[in-house]
């Protein structure tokens, strides 16, 4: 096999999936991910299976959130596949500036109490039925949200309407500057990724 299994023949490739560094934990050496689990995914299925001391790769892409330093807050958006990004940033600050979090999930026991320090303020949203497309729920709060005070930089992460949707109504409806806007298309409905 070549070096990297990136570049390897299909058959020879082990399943690669993007995930979050939930948490860094030192003195254990250990990282913490969050998975959402979706029937028989193949991350779903791996999870299921993977027992301790089971071999698996990491390649650390070295993606940080970084605030501008000209934002005055900070919205941070996204559906489940989100979450463990946003808790972390969150976890990050112990002085945030002025923060709204709009979170959707699947459904209402996904909900869980995000705790928050003074000044931050959560939405978190449920689908509950399937044949609401995942990422509409918190688009729609997007574009109902008040206007912030101030220049802010938005972080939207998930499904990729949700990331282009955000984007485009930030940036076409309310005259947001683009480089204000961070959009990252998490997966996209109807397709596997990576693929
Ligand atoms: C930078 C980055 C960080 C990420 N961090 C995390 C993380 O910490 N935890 C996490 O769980 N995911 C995270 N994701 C998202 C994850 O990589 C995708 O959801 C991926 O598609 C999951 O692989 P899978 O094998 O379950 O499904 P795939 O084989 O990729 O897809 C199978 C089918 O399921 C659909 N699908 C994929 N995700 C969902 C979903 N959430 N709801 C409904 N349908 C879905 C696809 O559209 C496709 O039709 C991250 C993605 C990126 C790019």
């Amino acid at each position: 096999m070549p070096a990297s299994p990136l570049v390897a023949p299909a058959a020879d490739r082990p399943w690669v999936g993007n995930l979050t560094i939930r948490a860094l934990r030192h003195a254990e050496q250990e990282i913490g991910i969050e998975f959402v689990l979706r029937g028989d995914s193949p991350m779903s299925s791996w999870v299921r299976r993977v027992r301790p001391g089971d071999p698996a790769g990491i390649f650390d892409l070295g993606t940080m959130y970084r605030l501008p330093r000209h934002a005055r807050g900070r919205p941070l958006v996204g559906d489940e596949t989100a979450l463990p990004a946003i808790l972390s940033i969150l976890d990050s600050d112990p002085n945030p500036p002025p923060t709204e979090v709009i979170v959707e999930v699947v459904n209402a026991a996904d909900v869980r109490s995000v705790l928050m320090p003074t000044g931050l303020h959560s939405h978190c949203l449920s689908r509950d039925v399937e044949s609401v497309r995942p990422g509409i729920r918190a688009l729609e709060a997007v574009r109902s949200a008040e206007s912030p005070e101030g220049p802010v930089h938005t972080w939207v992460a998930g499904e990729s309407r949700l990331a282009t949707g955000t984007r485009r109504h930030l940036v076409n409806d309310r005259g947001v500057p683009r480089r204000d806007v961070c959009v990252h298309g998490y997966w996209r409905l109807g397709r596997s990724t990576p693929g």
